[in-house]
C-alpha cells in the first residue's frame, strides 16, 4: 500500500476517541478534597509557595478549603495567578509545587496542589463569579501584542487597576496555545474559552482577533498611540530540521497538527498516519506522540537525540507517553527523511556509534521547538530569537514591555507567561501613575 494512503481517519470510533481525550486529571470529588488538604501541614515559609512561579499562597488557600470556603480559596490563587484554573489543569506541578512539598520526605507522596487548585476555583468558572473589580478609570490606554496566557494576564491586571487596554490578537480566537497547542485531555469542555470569557469580564479590555501585527511600523505606532505597549506574541514559527527530505508530503510540523486537533468538532475524523515517528523531546513531542497513538496509530516512535535527563519533558510526561505505547529512543539524530512522492521512513545516526536507525513512517511530527513570527519586533534587543528584559518585563525600548515566551529566561509554561504579564501590569501601572 502506498504511504501516502495509510493516512486515516476513523481508525478508532468517536466514543473511542471520546474516551481517550477525556479528563486526564478528573477533578476530586468534595469528600476526597477534604481528606486531600487535610494532608497539608500548612508550613512555615512553605517551600511550595516559592517554587510557585506566581507566587500563590498555597497553605493559603488550603485552609480555606477546609473552611469550605471555596470562594475565598479561589481569590487567593486568582489575586496571584488569574489563571488559575488552566494552571491547574495544565502545570508540570511535579516539578514545581508538588516537587518542593515537605510531605514528599515523609511519605514520598505530595500534596496534591494542583487538583485541590482546580477543586476551589472550577465553581468560580461554573458559576460566573466575578471575584475582581475595576479600580477607578485613569485615562490611560494600554496596547497588547498576543492574547495568549501572558497578553491576557497583563490585560487582566492592567483592567483592574482602571487602564483601558486593546488587545491586538493575531489568531481568530483568544487564548494562544491554551486554545491552540495544550494537549486536549489536559483541558475539555472548552475551558480554555470559559477562562478568557471570564478574564474579560472585568471589563474594560477590547479584543481584537485575526489583528497580526508587524515588526518596525506597527510597533512605532502602538508607541505613538498609547500610553504602553505588552508584546505577549509567544514563538509561532517551528523550527526546521534542516535534512534532506523534510519537504517530502506527510513531514509535519507537530504544533500546526496540534492546533487542527484542538479545533476538531469530531477528532475520529482527524487523518492519522499508521507508523508514526515524531522528532523531539520536549512538551509538545510528548503531546503529539500521545494524541496520535490516541486517535489510533499503530505505532508510535519518538525519537530524542540526547538522554532521558536532557528531556525538556518531565519524567511524568515521558510515563505518560510510554504508558499510552509510544515507544521513545535517546541519543538518535534524524540523518534523513526518506521517500519518493510521499515519507516513508526516517533515518537516524545514533550517538558515539556507527550503528544507525531506521524508522518506517508515514507521517513524521517536527517538534523541535519554535522560533518568533517574523524574527522580532521593531528595533528591540534580543537574544537567541527573543526579547532581552529586565525584571520588570521592561525592553530595552523606552514604553515597552514584553513577557511570555517570547522573552528570553522563560521555562516555556503557562504559568510563567502568567506571571511575566502580571509582573509587566504592575510595573507599567507604576510607571503610568508616575510612582
Ligand atoms: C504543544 C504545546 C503543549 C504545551 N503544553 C503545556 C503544558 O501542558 N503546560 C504548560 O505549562 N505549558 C505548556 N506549553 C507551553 C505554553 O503553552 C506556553 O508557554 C504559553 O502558552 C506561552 O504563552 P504566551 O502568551 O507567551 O504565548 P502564546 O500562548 O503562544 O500566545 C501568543 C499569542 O500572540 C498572538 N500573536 C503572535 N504573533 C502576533 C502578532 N504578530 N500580532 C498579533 N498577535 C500575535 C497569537 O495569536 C497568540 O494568541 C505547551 C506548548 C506547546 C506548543
Ligand atoms: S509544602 Fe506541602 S505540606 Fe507544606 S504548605 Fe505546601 S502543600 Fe502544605
Amino acid at each position: 500500500m502506498p504511504t501516502a494512503n495509510r493516512i486515516e481517519s476513523g481508525r478508532l470510533s468517536k466514543t473511542e476517541v471520546d474516551e481517550n481525550f477525556s479528563d486526564l486529571h478528573p477533578p476530586l470529588t468534595r469528600s476526597a478534597a477534604l481528606i486531600e488538604a487535610d494532608r497539608c501541614y500548612f508550613c512555615y515559609d512553605a517551600p511550595c509557595i516559592e517554587a510557585c512561579p506566581t507566587g500563590i499562597d498555597i497553605p493559603a488557600f488550603i485552609q480555606k478549603i477546609r473552611s469550605d470556603n471555596l470562594r475565598g480559596s479561589a481569590h487567593t490563587i486568582l489575586s496571584e495567578n488569574i489563571m488559575g484554573g488552566m494552571c491547574a489543569r495544565v502545570c508540570p506541578t511535579e516539578i514545581l509545587c508538588e516537587e518542593a512539598c515537605v510531605r514528599n520526605t515523609h511519605e514520598e507522596k505530595p500534596v496534591e496542589i494542583g487538583l485541590l487548585q482546580r477543586y476551589a476555583t472550577d465553581p468560580v468558572f461554573e458559576q460566573n463569579s466575578q471575584l475582581f473589580e475595576r479600580a477607578a478609570a485613569t485615562g490611560k490606554k494600554v496596547a497588547i501584542v498576543g492574547g495568549g496566557p501572558a497578553g491576557l494576564s497583563c490585560a487582566h491586571r492592567l483592567a483592574s487597576l482602571g487602564h483601558d487596554v486593546v488587545i491586538y490578537n493575531r489568531d481568530n480566537k483568544p487564548g494562544g496555545l491554551n486554545e491552540y497547542g495544550i494537549a486536549a485531555y489536559k483541558t475539555v469542555d472548552d475551558f480554555a474559552q470559559t477562562e478568557v470569557d471570564y478574564i474579560l469580564a472585568i471589563g474594560g479590555i477590547e479584543l481584537r482577533n485575526d489583528s497580526r501585527l508587524d515588526a518596525d511600523t506597527d510597533l512605532a505606532d502602538l508607541c505613538e498611540t498609547h500610553d504602553a505597549v505588552f508584546l505577549g506574541v509567544g514563538l509561532a514559527n517551528s523550527n526546521e530540521l534542516g535534512i534532506d527530505g523534510e519537504d517530502l508530503p506527510g513531514v509535519l510540523n507537530a504544533t500546526d497538527y496540534i492546533a487542527e486537533l484542538r479545533q476538531a468538532g469530531d477528532k475520529s475524523q482527524l487523518p492519522v498516519g499508521r507508523n508514526v515517528v515524531v522528532i523531539g523531546g520536549g512538551m509538545t513531542a510528548i503531546d503529539i506522540a500521545v494524541q496520535s497513538k490516541r486517535l489510533g496509530a499503530e505505532q508510535v516512535h519518538m525519537v530524542y537525540r540526547r538522554g532521558p535527563e536532557q528531556m525538556s519533558a518531565s519524567v511524568f510526561e515521558q510515563a505518560l507517553a510510554q504508558t499510552s505505547g509510544v515507544v521513545i529512543h535517546h541519543w538518535a539524530s534524524p540523518a534523513r527523511i526518506v521517500g519518493n512522492d510521499h515519507v516513508s521512513g526516517v533515518e537516524f545516526s545514533i550517538a558515539d556509534s556507527n550503528d544507525g536507525l531506521r524508522l518506517d513512517a508515514d507521517v513524521v511530527f517536527k517538534a523541535i521547538g519554535q522560533n518568533m513570527d517574523n524574527g522580532g519586533f521593531g528595533k528591540l534587543e534580543m537574544q537567541s530569537g527573543r526579547f532581552i528584559v529586565d525584571e520588570n518585563q521592561r525592553t530595552s525600548m523606552s514604553g515597552v514591555w514584553a513577557g511570555g515566551d517570547c522573552v528570553v529566561g522563560g521555562d516555556d509554561l503557562t504559568v510563567s507567561a502568567v506571571q511575566h504579564g502580571k509582573l509587566a501590569a504592575i510595573d507599567i501601572d507604576r510607571q503610568l501613575r508616575g510612582a
